[in-house]
């Protein structure tokens, strides 16, 4: 039968992703003839050959695309035959610098993973293996464009195999900036704690109970045996890390099912190509020492290898391994050598380093999955710096987010560029970090700001950066109206909303502590319309960590004497010095604020029941009083929700009454903590009814970091919808802190006037 000749044009994430090789492959395999282009849009093809030949290329090309490529859309039109001789890929250097933006770090791939195992390959068990479709990305790169030599690789120069793989069109490494192999490539080195070399990668030790420190892609990483009890609790030990969960990395997903349950969804979240730490429930068999792991809780943070040196360590019989960040407290994430040989002594009895730099300091990605919806509860690792698109264009904004897991913002167009997770910068260390990793992006991204957005709290350390930006407009926003415009933002959103925020500290316009709010607004402003009762946090933030001090306020505010002395018979982890020093604060108003904060009622209500009187990490409380629920509990407490002035007080008054009577009466926690989060569910809603039916607005966000409770946020979203409202909330972008720089972006693009393509309402 006689050629034809055909057009492909195919839109989406196809560049910079191994695309064109992949077509080629594809022509070449069917005797096509033809050509493959990069264009501002896409990649387009020409393709000649017999009609069944071009029909199973496009069948091919459309269906099973790179694992990287993300094809939005695809034409094909019939063009009149030419005289290929052969099937090419046209380079247009133009296009091809100014498109490929920057991808974020992959895990090792299939056909890689197939190589470093098969003793014939020459990279058999090569530790830096890499290709189109996987490999370090954002954390190798020093500069734009995206070429080995702005990247860590310039110390490593292409030997000629590698060069003709990076140099070939049809060869899977075309022009992988990172090829590398064990002839020219970086290479590991283990070492104890004097730095004397000892051949191996480790297997030995980690299975005589020591504590490895192993150089990854975005830092370093804690290693340590799993099964063995005493070394996790000596892991624990050295790294003052009394409750905190440490994340896991598992061989495969056999040994990840033996140890927890995982869904469909779960399963494909663990083996996607960001592979970040997924919260899963522990099996009940769950042969670890799940107290060591996860103490007080019944999940577990697993994660599959991601590079293949971590494949490479699950041989000789080791499973699973404890993979923790290696920093000491808050510090920020260890990533280069000497500072892991100095910093990490004493914690670590030996070292797994390599020679290859990080240039970009990435700590593994945390998610969930609720209901069956993926939700991100740490951005790091494997999606920054993938861009959120935005609704409309937008200036170009820096948003230094909150000082709590903090992240910053950069927009561009309609792209919202969000940085890694950087932590507490309360630290100095994280603060440096925060700097550093401000400038890099806005050069990598060439962002020139007019606008610097920043949270209202006069202590917070982001703030001190803004200060010196004396060149850029200044904007402030309030804590929880940036939680609500976030979530607005990632769902696409404009025009007017509701949002219910909670989380456990935001300062409020009116210089008290915020934490349950009921709003009104979009971008350009917001109205408060509710809000959780104010109680006294006496010892201001420094009670954060103290839930039963907490719990004694909530008693001796709704109760006063009298709760003092239920206090005296049911409160648990106060000694009775200190419980004369809480009163006195709150008496005195001594060093005490009033806080609508969610948090902190979780964090009474979880020391109210003895579930955790102390907390080491922030949202300890609340997580182990979550994972005291039974789910099968029935029944709620009373509340109220009434107006005062212009706005609703949401109390817990009643709920604390009914508490007080299930506990006297020695009610189960499991049940008593599922009739609280029933309650807040329920007042919360209660709350949103009323809103609506003031301003007519049925959709609402749900924000704030107390939505990672799922139980929680499952049952108010559940009422919500069965009420008709129309509900919003976060999988791309973190509901907690981590997650406010974007919606200082957009309220700081608003207020300066350039969002365009407005629509004036809600999607
Ligand atoms: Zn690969
Ligand atoms: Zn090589
Ligand atoms: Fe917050």
């Amino acid at each position: 039968m006689a050629d034809i000749c055909v057009e492909i044009k195919i839109e989406g994430v196809v560049q910079g992703v191994g695309f064109r090789p992949f077509v080629y492959r594809l022509a070449k395999e069917r005797g096509l003839g033809g050509e493959v282009r990069n264009t501002t849009e896409g990649v387009t093809v020409l393709a000649q050959g017999t009609p069944e030949a071009i029909e199973d290329f496009y069948h091919q090309l459309v269906g099973r695309p790179p694992r990287l490529a993300l094809i939005t859309t695809h034409r094909i039109v019939s063009r009149p035959n030419q005289n290929f001789r052969d099937f090419v890929i046209v380079h247009s250097r133009r296009t091809e610098k100014k498109d490929i933006f920057i991808t974020p770090d992959v895990a090792t791939c299939e056909e890689c993973l197939r190589e470093i195992r098969d003793p014939g390959d020459r990279r058999y068990r090569y530790q830096f293996s890499n290709c189109t479709n996987c490999g370090p990305r954002y954390t190798i790169i020093r500069d734009i464009p995206y070429d080995r030599p702005n990247t860590t690789m310039h110390a490593f120069p292409m030997c000629p195999e590698c060069r003709k793989e990076y140099d070939n069109p049809a060869d899977r490494r075309f022009h992988a900036q990172p090829v590398a192999c064990p002839i020219c490539g970086p290479k590991v080195k283990l070492v104890d704690a004097e730095e004397n070399p000892l051949p191996g990668l480790g297997h030995r030790q980690l299975k005589q109970g020591k504590i490895l420190a192993v150089k990854g892609l975005g830092g370093f990483h804690l290693a340590c045996d799993t099964r063995n009890a005493a070394v996790v609790a000596e892991l624990r030990r050295r790294k003052k890390r009394e409750k905190k969960p440490f994340a896991i990395m598992c061989r495969d997903m056999e040994v990840v099912k033996r140890y927890c349950l995982v869904s469909g969804e779960e399963k494909d979240l663990l083996l996607s190509p960001a592979a970040p730490i997924v919260i899963l429930h522990g099996r009940r068999d769950c042969p670890l020492p799940m107290d060591q792991l996860s103490p007080g809780l019944h999940t577990l943070g697993v994660m599959l290898p991601y590079t293949p040196l971590h494949h490479l360590l699950f041989t000789d019989g080791i499973e699973s391994l404890v993979m923790t960040s290696a920093n000491i407290s808050s510090d920020p994430l260890i990533a280069d050598n000497a500072e892991a040989l100095d910093k990490l002594k004493g914690i670590a009895d030996y070292f797994l380093l390599h020679n290859r730099d990080i240039h970009n300091r990435c700590d593994d990605s945390l998610a969930a999955v609720v209901g069956k919806e993926v939700q991100l509860y740490r951005r790091a690792r494997g999606y920054v710096p993938l861009p959120v698109a935005l609704p409309g264009d937008c200036s170009q904004v820096i948003a230094c987010g909150g000082d709590l897991k903090n992240t910053f913002c950069l927009t561009k167009g309609n792209k919202a560029y969000i940085s890694q997770h950087l932590g507490d910068l309360n630290n100095y260390g994280n603060y440096i970090q925060f700097l550093a990793a401000l400038e890099r992006l806005q050069k990598l991204l060439e962002v020139r700001p007019r606008v610097i957005a920043y949270d209202l709290h006069p202590g917070y350390m982001a703030n001190r950066y803004v200060a010196s930006r004396s060149d850029l407009m200044k904007v402030g926003v309030q804590h929880h109206h940036a939680h609500m415009a976030s979530c607005m933002a990632e769902n696409g959103l404009e025009g007017e909303i509701l949002g219910i925020i909670c989380d456990g500290t935001g300062y409020g316009t009116d210089g008290m502590i915020w934490g349950c709010e009921i709003l009104a607004g979009g971008y350009g402003g917001f109205k408060r319309l509710g809000h959780l009762e104010y109680v006294p946090l006496p010892g201001g933030d420094a009670t954060v960590g103290f839930p039963a001090r907490m719990a004694l306020s909530y008693l001796y505010h709704f109760f006063g004497d009298r709760g003092v002395a239920f206090a005296d018979r049911h409160l648990k982890g106060l000694s009775e010095k200190e419980k004369q020093v809480v009163i006195k604060q709150i008496k005195n108003q001594i060093n005490t604020v009033c806080t609508s904060s969610c948090g902190r009622l979780f964090d009474a209500v979880s020391a109210l029941l003895g579930v955790c009187t102390r907390s080491y990490y922030e949202g300890q409380a609340a997580m182990e009083l979550e994972a005291a629920v039974n789910p099968g509990a029935e029944g709620g407490y009373r509340y109220s929700v009434e107006r005062l002035g212009d706005c609703y007080r949401i109390s817990s008054r009643e709920m604390w009454e009914d508490l007080v009577d299930d506990l006297t009466l020695e009610a189960p926690a499991g049940l008593v903590a599922a009739r609280f989060h029933l309650t807040v569910a329920e007042m919360l809603a209660e709350a949103a009814r009323l809103a609506r039916k003031d301003t007519g607005i049925s959709e609402v966000a749900l924000s704030g970091g107390v939505f990672q409770n799922r139980f929680l946020f499952q049952r108010l979203r559940d009422i919500l919808m069965r009420d008709s409202f129309t509900v919003y909330y976060h999988r791309q972008v973190p509901s907690g802190d981590g997650g406010i720089s974007l919606g200082q972006a957009m309220v700081a693009n608003e207020v300066i006037g350039h969002v365009s393509g407005r629509s004036g309402s809600c999607g």
